[in-house]
């Protein structure tokens, strides 16, 4: 007596081989009927005895594909058909769209063993994959992720890749991307103006001018990179001056982890980052005696770098590079161009030339960014090899719309478990930065099948984001503070449902008092909280010049401590940079009130103390001042300036003046700057953890949130985390969503979800 039943398998289960190991299972195990790609996932029918059926579900999960993420299996029982085989069937469109859609993947071993063997039909061909590797979201049209609905639905399969494409002992069996120098995409190569190169291998001639030290944009698997060789300072320094860039870091991409090896110091933790098949940028610490050129991250003692991750970075980098500078193609703050014609556009007078290819990136997704803290991966961006795949949450939430911060920009859709962060955006305040949101948005609800009736927003009133979210027609609408946002979304990913004491310190918040919020204690859960200490508000002056100038940042700081004797400490290295009449000036206007605000931004401190120090004075990119501080650092100093929080109307103050005068006063006493750093960090872990022992002492909560980006500084975690846990306190920091506002939309759906109910 046969049994049939229709079985549902949802998760990531789609575009990582997953119908060819079922069909041969099913076949093994002499079951009949068939498996297809629905929109809610892989369905199966299935015809056998129920012994062979219990057999075939229990072969299901604990043989499944490696990169596939079984959410649930569903049975039902259905009347026998008398199947008479086993077959892949079409793809069925039904109605609930839930499946999770797979994320870009690195090329896998065999691929790459056949991309080198001299012998095989895809030797050099640039765009092999196979069912465990290739692009996936950043070509995908819509689900199911079938050839028709992704960008390779251009391609016709040749006769030899349709046999590995019907045939189930293939390993290309039902490969979505297969293609081969036949039938598949080409690369062509363009001159600065456009004007293609013809009569010469593209591949050669790039490799050729990469060496010749020509800047050349290279298509990739979500958008553009621009590429130079990293050991050519001239090069390097050109792209900067080209790219109008005069600090901020490139990130660097090797062959392998030797290659990396000659120029970082990488653990087994990074190596595993490095290698895994998201592939991020992994931050390193750097050797000092090194080939690479000082202009790829001047001022840091730590390089981004990257693996390839498609067939032709390693067809490029074979041509013994040590390093390729690969960083992001884009004009300042706009997303990463994806396509030739805006790379034509954007990069003009930059790209000496572009490596262009014929399979279109339908979403641009740039590489994403990790670090090592506390000895687990810490992500700094979240996107590419990462982003479509789902955050698993502790709890069922609505569906909810968060439109997150306004720098890094990320949105955030929830449905069941499940958070959907999408991936970086960047910063709002660009125009095209602004349509890749809306129509982000637009793309994921369609892709997730998600019609979210609850739209969460920051309460800054001039963020393009919540301006958004205002517009919206037909949602109930939640405004959410931005530091009570951070220590939710760090609750959320740790799975945690009780009150806790959040520490966020961050560069900018707008507070609900309407002041600018950054080092902040929040005693909170998702639907409340209580703001129970932060640093003593500083009259800032200013506002957006004072972010970018941190010498303009230390005057209004050092006006807070010394008042108008200020103008005496000349010997402060900072004064001889912003000379007497600019101090002056500022001073004036901070007695006028003129465009000052009182913040107690954790982020301007920084900023304040590494202009203070003579480190930097002006940031040509975001956090560069704080970074260039950590960067410094000497190693194994435990000293501390003492300062400590005082109680004022039952909230915890810090005073940051005393902290201050400490720091001058061994500056003056001739003590090493690096030596003073670390005790400006150490002091800032002992302060907060200081603060942290009196909430406990109040609420009897032991549990610790830290977040906001001034955690993406490692010393400063990793010394507070063991400040705070040696008090037995448990601490709790990000590991899958950024520390940074990239995190933040997860933590306002949650508010959202929270308050709605
Ligand atoms: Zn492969
Ligand atoms: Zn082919
Ligand atoms: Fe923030």
């Amino acid at each position: 007596m046969k049994n049939r039943i229709k079985i549902l398998i949802k998760g990531t289960v789609q575009g990582v081989g997953f119908r060819p190991k079922i069909y041969n299972l099913a076949v093994s195990l002499g079951i009949n009927g068939n498996v297809s790609n629905t929109n809610a996932g892989v369905l199966i029918d299935a015809e056998a005895d129920e012994k062979t059926l219990k057999t075939f579900i229990e072969k299901i999960k604990s043989e499944k594909p490696e990169k596939a993420n079984i959410t649930s299996i569903e049975t039902v029982p259905q009347k026998e058909k008398g199947y008479k085989d086993f077959k892949i069937a079409k793809s069925a469109a039904g109605k609930e769209k839930s499946l999770l859609v797979t994320p870009d993947l690195s090329i896998c071993n065999d691929c790459q063993n056949e991309l080198f063997d001299a012998a095989n039909r895809r030797h050099n061909y640039p765009f092999t994959t196979c069912v465990n590797c290739g692009p996936r979201f950043s070509i995908i049209n819509k689900i199911p992720y079938d050839r028709k609905n992704n960008s390779m639905r251009h391609f016709e399969q040749c006769k030899a890749c349709e046999w590995e494409y019907i045939n189930p002992a293939e390993r290309r069996f039902h490969s979505e991307t297969n293609s081969c120098s036949i039938c598949g995409p080409e690369i062509f190569l363009f001159d600065k103006n456009g004007k293609k190169i013809e009569n010469e291998n593209p591949l050669n001639k790039t490799i050729d001018l990469i060496k010749k030290g020509k800047i050349v944009a290279i298509k990739g698997i979500g958008g553009f990179h621009l590429v130079c060789d990293a050991e050519n300072n001239s090069a390097v320094k050109e792209l900067r001056k080209r790219k109008g860039r005069d600090k901020k870091p490139f990130a660097l991409m090797s062959l392998d982890i030797e290659k990396i090896k000659e120029y970082c110091i990488v653990t087994q933790k990074e190596e595993a980052l490095l290698s895994s098949q998201e592939r991020p940028i992994v931050l390193l610490k750097r050797l000092n005696k090194i080939t690479v050129s000082e202009a790829v991250a001047p001022g840091l003692d730590s390089f981004g770098v990257i693996l390839p991750y498609t067939p032709l970075h390693y067809l490029i980098l074979k041509q013994d590079f040590l390093a390729l500078v690969a960083t992001s193609a884009n004009k300042a703050e706009d997303p990463i161009v994806a396509s030739f014609r805006e790379a034509l556009a954007n990069l003009k007078g930059i790209a000496d030339f572009y490596l262009d290819h014929n399979r279109d990136i339908v979403n641009r997704i740039d590489d994403s960014i990790v670090k090592v803290i506390n000895n687990k991966e810490s992500i700094i961006r979240r996107a590419r090899g990462y982003v479509p795949s789902p955050v698993k949450l502790e709890q069922e939430l609505k569906e909810v719309l968060a439109v997150g911060g306004e720098l890094k920009n990320t949105f955030c859709l929830t449905k069941g478990n499940y958070a959907f962060p999408s991936q970086h955006i960047g910063d709002l305040k660009s125009f095209t930065s602004l349509e890749h949101f809306e129509r982000s948005i637009k793309n994921f609800k369609d892709l997730f099948g998600i019609k979210p009736k609850i739209v969460a927003f920051d309460m800054h009133p001039e963020y393009l984001s919540a301006k958004y979210a205002e517009k919206l027609k037909g949602v109930k609408k939640v405004k959410v503070q931005h530091h009570h946002a951070h220590i939710a979304s760090c609750m959320a990913e740790n799975g945690i449902q009780e009150k806790v004491i959040g520490v966020a310190l961050d560069g900018t918040g707008y507070g609900d008092d309407g002041l600018i919020w950054g080092c902040e204690f929040l005693i909170a859960d998702y639907a409340h909280f209580e703001r129970l200490g932060h640093l003593k508000y500083i009259l800032l002056q200013g506002g957006d010049a004072a972010v970018s100038e941190p010498w303009r940042t230390a005057t209004s700081f050092l006006y807070d401590v010394y008042g108008k004797g200020l103008t005496k400490e000349k010997k402060l290295p900072f004064f001889s940079f912003a000379g007497r009449k600019n101090i002056e000036s500022i001073t004036g206007l901070i007695d006028k009130k003129v465009n000052t605000i009182p913040t107690s931004s954790m982020g301007r401190l920084f900023d304040a103390v590494s202009s203070i120090l003579g480190i930097c004075h002006e940031n040509t990119y975001e956090g560069e001042a704080a970074m260039e501080l950590e960067s410094i650092i000497q190693e194994n100093v435990i000293e501390f300036y003492d300062w400590h929080p005082e109680e004022e109307e039952g909230v915890m103050l810090l005073d940051c003046s005393e902290l201050l005068r400490k720091v001058i006063e061994d500056l003056k006493a001739g003590i090493k700057v690096p030596v003073i750093a670390a005790k400006f960090h150490n002091s800032i872990a002992h302060g907060i953890s200081d603060v942290a022992g009196e909430l406990r002492k109040q609420t009897r909560i032991n549990k610790v949130c830290l977040s906001g980006g001034c955690f993406q500084n490692r010393y400063l975690t990793e010394k507070l985390t063991s400040l705070l846990e040696a008090e037995n306190f448990r601490v709790y920091t990000h590991s899958k969503v950024p520390t940074n506002d990239g995190g933040i939309s997860l933590g306002q759906a949650m508010i959202a979800n929270a308050i709605a109910k």
